[in-house]
Parts: C-alpha cells; structure tokens; sequence
C-alpha cells in the first residue's frame, strides 16, 4: 500500500509500506476513504520534534472497516467509522470518565501513521464509532474532521466551559481555533470573539458563530480583550495555538475564576508560579478525549446540523501530500484533505 512517511525535516514522501495485519483480537484493519494534514503534524515537518528513523505520518481517519479481529463486535467488516487519534478501550475507569486520550491501554495513532491507505486500529471496539449508514461524499470532509479537530476544538471549548451566558474567546485561527468556535456556539456561548488576522478566516469563524473579531496579539490583544469585557476580561478562553506567547495571551485575557481550556500542542511553554499563582483562573486542557464526543459529534453532522469540513480549503491525492504540507506550513491553507 502508498502511505506518508517523514524522511527528515521537509522531506515528506509517499511509498510503498507493508499492509498492516491483525495483529491482537481486538484489532480492526481499515480502508480509508479519507486522510488529512493536522497542524500538529508540521511539528516534525518542521524539524521541531525530531526522531532518527523515518517516521509513518497521520493521526487522522475515517474509513471502511476492511478486516476485523476475533474479539471486536461492535464494528463489522464494511462498517464505514470515525476514530480519533488515540486508541482507547473505552472501559477502563479513565475512558468511563471520559478521558479516553488518557486510556490506560491507549495507542498514539500518529505513531501508526494513517496517511495511508490501510490502517490497523488498535482496541477497535473502544476506538471506532459507525455512522448509521455509507456516508454520502459531501458528508465525508466533516467526518473527518471529527476525527481530531473539531472533537479537539470541541474539548477546548468544554474545557473552558462555553455556554449560555458566557464571553469566550478563541485564540488561533487554525483548524482547532476555527471549530472551537463553531463548538462554543453549539454550546450556547453568548458571545464569542475569535483572535485573527487572516481575512478569509476570520470569515469561516463568523460563518461558524463569532460575533468579534480582533486581530490584535499578544499584550495588544489582551488589552482588546479587556476593553470587549468591561475590563475583566473573557469567562472562557480557548487556546489553540501551544506557543509561549498564545498561552500567555489566553491566560491573561481570561477574568479571575474564568476557565482556559488549552489544546493547542504545547511547545516550549513555560509559565511562571507567580503568575499561575495571581490569575486566579481554572486550566485545563491536554490532548484531547475526542472518543467521548464521537457520537454527538457524528449525529450533528449525519442531520446537517454543522457542517465543520469547511476547514479544508485544499485537496490533494496522496501522492502530492507533501503540497498540503507546504499549504499549512505557509498558511495557503487551513487544512488539507486526501480522498481515497
Ligand atoms: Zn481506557
């Protein structure tokens, strides 16, 4: 089979790979239907993250279930499903209180590497949801997208709690930024106001829920924030970016006892006690349990309700993945989709 795999900082190909096989009962083997670049994946890209061997690449995936072991029931050969980027058993007393990504038998999907065309899923019962029927095409990118960034965008913004009565504030306009504004509207947010300062995102956040925009950052964007917020800053503030200067921004734009919920993947992050100590505010945040939302998520989008595959404003094959990578690392793109 074709799968992508990073030979060394820039230098993404596409070439032959062993199809995987069961390799545990409770595996599955997929097909996938569609694959994608995530932000996250331009770390390595990037030469942020390094490792001595070539390295499978994708963590994202939606398919058809193509062979499955003999302890998995929930899902059948020909099942079309949605997983997220850890595999989960579902069951154990962490999944059971929903934060699957922290499973105590989880496996990092990134380092199966699903920008291919098969992928063998670990604790398929646990990991994979089936929509209730074949999707139809057009339904395809938004699936897709549930299988990390709008379940991340979705984990920041209950992680910050967003609802009814509350300003949230979304910083990043990235994937993950973009959908967690679409997440804080579905959660009621009264008003939302998104960090950007690219035209044609700024677009998608109104288009999913925002009633602000500032385009201001860091200390300036605090300061807009404030003068938004009466001067006390946001109850909710999702971060979704992971750099030193996103972080302080969201901390310092959220007002005392507000939350911050913080799902952009961390990189040399480091916050001060002092600071930590004075905010008075809530964090939470990680890698987000996408399994948990995976249910909801899919009926919003089986009954048209969102439509969160407006983030791929690029499509590739699989064989030009490295275009999509490019794309995103120059920000041409917001996301890149593969088809199969
Ligand atoms: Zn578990």
């Amino acid at each position: 089979m074709r799968g992508a795999v990073l030979h060394a900082p820039g230098d993404v190909r596409v070439e032959d790979r062993d199809r995987p096989t069961l390799q545990e009962p409770s595996d599955a083997i997929i097909r996938l239907s569609a694959t994608c670049v995530c932000g996250s994946d331009l770390w390595p890209w990037r030469g942020v993250e390094t490792s001595d061997q070539p390295m499978p690449m994708g963590h994202e995936y939606v398919g058809v279930v193509d062979e499955i072991g003999s302890e998995v029931t929930n899902v059948k050969v020909g099942d079309f499903v949605v997983g997220s980027f850890w595999s989960s058993d579902n069951t154990c007393e962490i999944c059971q209180a929903g934060y699957q990504s922290h499973c105590v038998h989880r496996t990092l999907m990134g380092t199966i590497g699903t920008q291919a065309e098969y992928a063998r899923i670990p604790l398929a019962d646990g990991t994979l949801v089936a929509t209730p029927e074949m999707p139809a095409p057009d339904k395809i990118p938004s699936l897709m997208a549930a299988s990390d960034v709008l379940g991340t965008g979705w984990y920041g913004a209950v992680a910050a709690e967003a609802g009814p009565g509350k300003t949230v504030v979304v910083v990043g306009d990235g994937a993950v930024g973009l959908l967690a504004v679409l997440a804080a509207s579905q959660l009621g947010a009264s008003r939302i106001i998104a960090m950007s300062r690219h035209e044609s995102r700024q677009k998608l956040a109104r288009e999913f829920g925002a009633t602000d925009i500032v385009t201001e950052r860091g200390d300036e964007g605090v300061v807009k924030i404030k003068e938004l917020t009466d001067g006390l800053g946001a109850h909710s503030v999702v971060e979704a970016v992971g750099t030193q200067e996103s972080m302080l921004q969201a901390l310092n734009s959220t007002r005392a006892g507000g939350h911050v919920g913080f799902v952009g993947v961390s990189h040399d992050v480091s916050l001060s006690g002092d600071l930590l100590f004075m905010s008075g505010v809530h964090l939470h945040g990680g890698p987000a349990p996408v399994r948990q939302y995976l249910p909801e998520l899919i009926d919003l989008i089986w009954t048209d309700k969102i439509n969160p595959g407006k983030v791929f404003d690029l499509e590739v094959s699989l064989d030009d993945i490295a275009d999509g990578y490019k794309a995103m690392d120059e920000r041409r793109a917001i996301k890149a989709l593969v088809r199969f």
